[in-house]
């Protein structure tokens, strides 16, 4: 079997922790099969490198900030593959241009375009273990791009579709898939499988235990992933296109705090204003989620939006830049908002969860400001500080702790 194993940040956060990591490789490998590691940076090292950058400049080149925080994952994969060497275990390790990984060119957020196996094949032939740096790729003209935070999930996946592994491991430092971020809610309940396009869902609206485009990649190519802890030997959830459990009505909640919303307020009611608007936007990469316009009054209206915390002060110098200043009355930018969202497959057949949402925040005293929903999701934005209040009311309300 061939098989890949992805370790997040805690999981090789020290000496002990990457010996660990060795060991649970070494028994693998030791089993007869062919084992390929991706590894992301030690514990919050590409935090430190951030704040490093930050020392620095506060505009850094975002060239130079790939470049940066790709460092991160060549020192893990180097000491993995130096303990296991230790162990008299063959193990190379490579980085994303010894691979090669090719990705697109957008530093920060690139996309994995095509994997070269032919390295790391050769290496597996020769019965090394091989472990890749995760998070990071290069484009076409060499230079180093990386694939977001928490990217590595991805580079396993995408690894695992090129080299048609047999299984995909994805060890973190919880035990697996759950209903809510177990460091939050206290009664949330590990799931034993669920489907991709519900963890695509709670992925994209803020559970960080996955990188969304993994689960994107996965269900593209048919990656049966196993997301399971690297501290012990429990199970884990396994995440694919069809569950076998009765589908569940709900299946987890999930929060976003890195979301504001900007109000464009006394907009003139005519056509075409929200093509200006969003086309404004749109054409400098700004990424725009829920919307929501007013009703007209006096020959006016208002519409509001949320995006990424990150791109909400460029979004209001784009709208400032873009709307002669008697087109509208104000604009109003909120960053103290955060997106909870209830995911599951279950709601297409079943009305009323998202009555049942809404009653889960009235009981617990929180006001709605948006709403969006899909096939499978309903997401309110609401003031950040009631978060923990909403998700623990949303999570009794479903009785999620409940199998
Ligand atoms: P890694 O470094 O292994 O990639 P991450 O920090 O990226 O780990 O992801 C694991 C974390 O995801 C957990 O510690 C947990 O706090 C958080 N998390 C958020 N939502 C969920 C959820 N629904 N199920 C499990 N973990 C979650
Ligand atoms: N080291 C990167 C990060 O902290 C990638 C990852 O952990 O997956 O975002
Ligand atoms: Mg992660």
């Amino acid at each position: 079997m061939l098989i890949v194993k992805k370790f997040g940040g805690t999981s090789v956060g020290n000496r002990e922790r990457i010996f660990n990591v060795a060991r649970r490789c070494a028994e693998e490998y030791n089993d007869g099969n062919d084992v390929v590691v991706v590894l992301s940076a030690m514990g919050k090292s590409t935090d430190e490198l951030i704040e490093l950058a930050r020392s620095i400049t506060d505009s850094p080149s975002k060239r130079e900030m790939d470049m940066l925080l790709s460092t991160g994952e060549q020192v893990s994969v180097a000491l993995l593959a130096m303990a296991l060497g230790s162990m008299r275990i063959p193990a190379v390790s490579l980085n994303a241009y010894q691979v090669a990984m090719h990705t697109t060119h957008r530093y920060g957020n690139a996309r994995i375009k095509r994997i070269d196996t032919d390295r790391i094949l050769n290496e597996i032939e020769q019965r090394k273990i091989v472990i890749v740096t995760g998070f990071q790729g290069i484009d076409k003209f060499d230079n180093i791009t990386t694939l977001g935070r928490g990217g590595s999930d991805t580079t396993a996946v995408a690894l695992a579709a090129a080299l048609h592994a047999d299984a995909c491991e994805i060890f973190t430092d919880v035990d697996g898939v759950y209903t809510a971020d177990p460091r939050h809610v206290k009664n949330a309940r590990k799931l034993d499988e669920i489907t991709y396009d519900e963890m695509l869902e709670l992925a994209t609206l803020g559970a960080g235990v996955l990188h969304n485009r993994s689960v994107e990649l996965a269900k593209k190519y048919n990656v049966v992933l196993v997301v399971r802890s690297s501290l012990n030997e429990n199970e884990g959830t396994i995440v694919k296109e069809e569950t076998n459990v009765e589908k569940m009505l709900v299946s987890g909640v999930a929060a976003d705090k890195n979301a504001a919303r900007i109000a464009v307020v006394g907009l003139k009611d005519i056509p075409g204003v929200a093509f200006h608007l969003f086309n404004s936007l749109a054409r400098k990469n700004i990424n725009v989620d829920m919307i929501l316009q007013s009703v007209g009054r006096d020959g006016t209206k208002d519409i509001s939006f949320t995006l990424e915390e990150e791109y909400a002060d460029e979004a209001v110098a784009v709208i400032q830049k873009n709307f002669p200043k008697n087109d509208y009355n104000s604009i109003n930018l909120d960053k103290k908002v955060a997106k909870v969202s209830v995911v599951g497959a279950g709601m297409q057949t079943n009305p009323g969860v998202a009555a049942s949402m809404f009653e889960a925040l009235y009981d617990a005293g929180v006001n709605i400001r948006m709403i969006s929903t899909s096939e499978i999701r309903v997401t309110v934005l609401i003031d950040e500080d009631k978060t923990d209040r909403a998700l623990a009311s949303i999570h009794e309300k479903f009785s999620l702790d409940m199998a």
